[in-house]
């Protein structure tokens, strides 16, 4: 089984994941780690320190609550994080209170699902698409 280094969200240390079913806690500090088959709150706080540390590919949704169109891509995210999970780390974005993230990737319009490999974007997407050109865009990248 391939094994995943997990940052913490708090402490920001390096953790080996190697059961991606349980649920894991930061060696250093305790702190629940974000499960890796589940879609990911992250913040200005812990943003850049996050992505540079993760050992997986990244997708980002950046979203708000009132904008429509992000609520179609929230399920298809939901479902991928599941069928990816060990090979792509999904995580959301809200732009509203999250805006020096918002503002440092240049996002004028939700939502925008960008790609981070070693904590760089690599692609971007922006709008609302459907499940299949979403996949073949994930696996095009990773
Ligand atoms: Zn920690």
């Amino acid at each position: 089984m391939v094994d995943v280094i997990v940052p913490c969200p708090s402490c920001f240390s390096k953790n080996r994941v190697v059961n991606f079913e349980k649920k894991a806690f930061c060696g250093k500090c305790k702190s629940p780690l974000p499960s890796l088959n589940r879609v990911y709150d992250l913040s200005d706080t812990n943003f850049q320190k996050f992505l540079e540390r993760i050992s997986l590919p990244v997708v980002v949704d950046f979203w708000a609550p009132w904008c429509g169109p992000c609520r179609m891509v929230h399920p298809i995210l939901d479902k991928f994080a599941e069928e990816f999970v060990g090979r792509v780390f999904f995580a959301r974005v809200n732009v509203d209170e999250n805006q020096m993230v918002a503002r440092n990737f240049g996002i004028m319009s939700i939502p925008t699902l960008m790609l981070f490999k070693n904590g760089n974007s690599v692609d971007k997407i922006v709008g609302a698409y459907p499940e299949e050109y979403l996949k073949n865009w994930i696996t095009s990248n990773i």
